[in-house]
């Protein structure tokens, strides 16, 4: 039987020192949080990170603007907060109303302000390794990694699912460490090659939300598996893995809740508290 990957031990430690840094500030850090519209999705995320806020001393301002705000009044909101010297960093939630494109809002924050570490500048540094603010999925994957103690130098390692925000970004900070990185999509599927390119993983990370893609059995022998997918299946939440034949033939795996969720939050913070520091 695999042995449980839980995210939230390593989030607790990574929690210590930053509410050891936030003490070291001159001021409580403030981060602020955009919210169109009422969605249960968002509601929760934002529920867990005011928590996780509240418990390091950092400010949790949360800012709930109309269902109906337009693009361009998001815009202006943004940039109103860019200019309030208190806010340390800005985070937009997800999803939002269709009338609104995320990938154009996130370009509008300041880069020393995304604390999710989105906007182009941000990814830019991410790709010549050079990035202090980390997008914060890809950052909470390498702290499970880091973890486990395993080398990633030469490392068979499979990401599936390519999105800006998780598989991308991942494959970069993968590469940094000199794994060998084959990143599978929606194309690895059509051509019916998914299969065949996760049994060669050592590692493998999946990040796509649906729910049983990746069967069990195909699991290589004593891999780790990473599963970043959240789905609701009737009243539970379950990953892209089937976890119970995966855990048989896995050395290590990230149950779905409790892997990497607990820790992405925490990058939230520890982005804050970085973002603070190179602002002071
Ligand atoms: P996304 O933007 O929808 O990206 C999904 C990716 O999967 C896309 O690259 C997509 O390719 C690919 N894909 C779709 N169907 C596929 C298939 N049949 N075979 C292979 N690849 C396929 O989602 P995301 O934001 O990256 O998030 C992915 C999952 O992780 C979601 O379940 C999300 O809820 C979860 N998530 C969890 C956390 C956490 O903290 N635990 C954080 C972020 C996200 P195309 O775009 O080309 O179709």
């Amino acid at each position: 039987m695999a042995k449980l990957l839980e995210g939230k031990p390593i989030a607790e430690k990574i929690k210590q020192e930053i509410g050891q840094q936030v003490q070291t500030l001159k001021n409580k850090p403030i981060l602020a949080s955009i919210m169109v519209g009422d969605n249960a999705g968002a509601a929760s995320y934002v529920k867990s990170q005011t928590k996780v806020a509240e418990n390091l001393g950092i400010e949790y301002q949360l800012h709930n603007l109309a269902q109906d705000t337009t693009e361009n009044s998001l815009i202006e909101f943004v940039q109103k907060l860019n200019a309030d010297k208190s806010v340390n960093g800005i985070i937009i939630q997800m999803p939002l109303p269709q009338q609104i494109d995320y990938k154009k809002i996130s370009q509008f924050i300041l880069p020393e302000k995304d604390v999710e570490g989105v906007h182009p500048a941000n990814i830019g540094k991410v790709l010549f390794g050079k990035a202090k603010i980390l997008p914060c999925t890809p950052a909470a994957v390498m702290e499970l990694i880091n973890s486990t103690g395993v080398d990633l130098y030469g490392k068979e390692v499979v990401v599936v699912g390519h999105s800006e925000i998780v598989g991308k970004p991942l494959a970069l900070l993968l590469l940094d460490k000199f794994a060998t990185v084959t990143v599978c999509h929606i194309g690895t599927s059509k051509a019916g090659k998914l299969e065949e390119h996760v049994r060669k993983a050592e590692i493998l990370i999946v990040a796509v939300g649906k729910a049983g893609l990746i069967k069990g059995d195909w699991i290589k022998e004593g891999a780790m598996v990473i599963d970043v997918g959240i789905n609701r299946v009737g009243d539970k939440i379950v990953g892209d893995v089937e976890f119970e034949a995966a855990e048989k033939r896995a050395s290590s795996i990230t149950p779905v809740p409790g892997g990497v969720g607990p820790l992405t939050v925490t990058m939230l913070m520890r982005n804050l508290v970085e973002a603070a520091q190179l602002q002071q």
